[in-house]
């Protein structure tokens, strides 16, 4: 294996943009784009500024730091992360994110850091980038049973489509938004308010859409949504029959039957398997809608705003007859939703028709806990791209090596330091939590694209085999020396495992 060279990186940055006439204008290379900056302004996406007739990247770079090293002063940096103030950053705790690294473009270039450090006595590699990102979206869990559109329903965001409405999960509403045909199939307009609507709900901004047949909900990494207006509590405990199940021995001897109202699979205690465990006798009250299973039923309202997320808010509608050979007077009956926030508690009158009365505290305490078992309704923000030519290039002069070594968990990815899913099949398509990225990890090139932090950690040796651009590894050491002062430092999130590994070794070891 050849000894790596060290070039300065700062001498590597100075490389980008060239020099325009003598005004002192500076041509930005670090995008299509292509923007002539004039001394002391900014390029098109505030990334890039001229300096003194110098390129520079105009925010901090992000190092994270496994654990306060003692003796480090730290201060604050736009009141979140801190700066570094030179002095203890060890190169075996301190990891060089992507964010404010800068990029690679036309393609060829080295990635602006290929920093070498060694680790559990493995000499490793990270090549270090800021992706532009033509082919990315965003995956929205919104938890709510709330019906916020029809699936596949047109999502806008100022006026603009900008995704859809896709399945369902458990208890959550899911949206796909962004992709590259919003960013360039569309209108010039669709594109850039696609990319702004990215760019924000990345940076953890609050972002509100309109879906067509459906609600308002602004959405927000990490915090309720608001639902028309409302904001949402409660994520559902389970499903209709799910919720049956879970509560049936605690109603047991409380009341006569219960009907959990959801719009996907509506549970009737009596039918259900859980109240025939438990001995209960049938009440003889039929709901509406497709009879799945004994006491699940499908389809039994609309989807809607109503309880259990049909279009119904008075329950009793749902009842489409009550056998009076089966049920009878007195019959105690209690109607809930799967979150408990809505509940009905009725007794059947001597026509057998239900009477709202007041709910007894037995059964008005298992409905609490109905509620009490529901977690914190949320926003999910998960970023989704695919590492193209600037990227894989930047990183290798033999990309597909890079990709083969990335499924082959020999190189790992990570995005602000942050873990990522890489998806399986070809080519490298990953997915990150951006709440587990650092703050403004995300910026954008009026391309439109987004630009997204991303680094390949990968042990040395891998790393020559693999074409890695071996003149361009620059030490750790060299890197904070250089780069250290006025860099923003974010510590490690307890909640991620540290990017860079001590295990390579072992994993390698598996693989072979
Ligand atoms: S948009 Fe930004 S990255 Fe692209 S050329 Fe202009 S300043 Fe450079």
């Amino acid at each position: 294996m050849s000894k790596p060279t060290s070039p300065s990186p700062r001498d590597r940055t100075e490389m980008f943009g060239a020099r325009e006439g003598s005004d002192g204008i500076i041509r930005c290379d670090a995008c299509p784009v292509l923007c002539r900056i004039r001394p002391g302004r900014s390029g098109a996406c505030g990334r890039y500024a001229n300096e003194d007739e110098r390129l520079v990247r105009t925010d901090a770079l992000v190092l994270m730091r496994n654990a306060r090293d003692a003796g480090a002063r730290m201060v604050a940096f736009a009141g979140k992360d801190e700066v570094w103030t030179g002095e203890v950053l060890t190169p075996s705790s301190t990891f060089i994110t992507g964010v404010g690294a800068g990029t690679t473009y036309p393609d060829y270039k080295p990635a602006p850091f290929i920093v070498s450090s060694t680790h559990d006595g493995v000499d490793t590699v990270t090549v270090v980038s800021e992706g532009i990102f033509s082919y990315c979206g965003v995956k929205v869990k919104i938890d709510t049973d709330r019906h916020l559109g029809p699936e596949t329903a047109t999502v806008r965001c100022k006026g603009e489509p900008v995704g859809h409405v896709t399945t369902a999960e458990y208890g959550s509403q899911m949206l796909s938004l962004g992709g590259v045909r919003h960013l360039t199939g569309g209108s010039k307009k669709e594109g850039n308010v696609t990319c702004q609507m990215m760019l924000s709900l990345c940076n953890k901004d609050a972002v509100e859409f309109e879906i067509d047949d459906g609600c308002r909900v602004v959405v927000q990494a990490g915090h309720a949504p608001i639902v028309d207006g409302v904001p949402e509590e409660r994520m559902r405990v389970g499903c209709g029959s799910a919720t049956i199940g879970i509560f049936a021995r605690q109603w047991h001897g409380e009341v006569d039957e219960v009907i959990v109202v959801d719009d996907h699979i509506t549970g009737v205690l009596t039918e259900h398997q859980a109240g025939q465990c438990l001995d209960m006798p049938q009440a003889g009250i039929r709901v509406r809608g497709r009879r799945s299973t004994p006491g699940r039923y499908f389809q039994v309202a609309e989807p809607g705003g109503g309880w259990g997320g049909t279009d119904i808010s008075d329950p009793l509608t749902i009842i489409k007859a009550i056998d009076p050979k089966i049920a009878w007077p007195g019959l105690r009956l209690l109607l809930t939703s799967t979150t408990g926030q809505d509940a009905l508690y009725c007794v059947l009158d001597e026509d057998l028709m239900p009477q709202s009365a007041e709910m007894p505290e037995p059964v008005r305490k298992v409905v609490e806990r109905i509620g009490e078992n529901c977690e914190p309704s949320l926003c999910s923000v998960l970023f989704m791209a695919g590492a193209g030519g600037s990227l894989r290039a930047g990183v290798t002069s033999n990309p597909v090596r890079l990709t083969r070594s990335v499924a082959e968990q020999i190189s790992r990815v990570t995005m602000g330091g942050a873990p990522v899913y890489v998806y399986p099949g070809g080519g490298i398509t990953v997915m990150a939590d951006v709440l587990k990225m650092p703050d403004q990890a995300f910026g954008y090139v009026p391309t439109p694209a987004l630009v997204a932090p991303i680094e390949f950690t990968l042990p040395l040796e891998t790393y020559e085999q693999t074409g890695g651009h071996m003149a361009d590894v620059t030490a750790m050491e060299s890197v904070l020396a250089d780069y250290g002062e006025g860099a923003r430092v974010s510590d490690r999130r307890v909640d991620n495992p540290w990017p860079l590994p001590g295990d390579t070794q072992n994993r390698r070891r598996e693989q072979q």
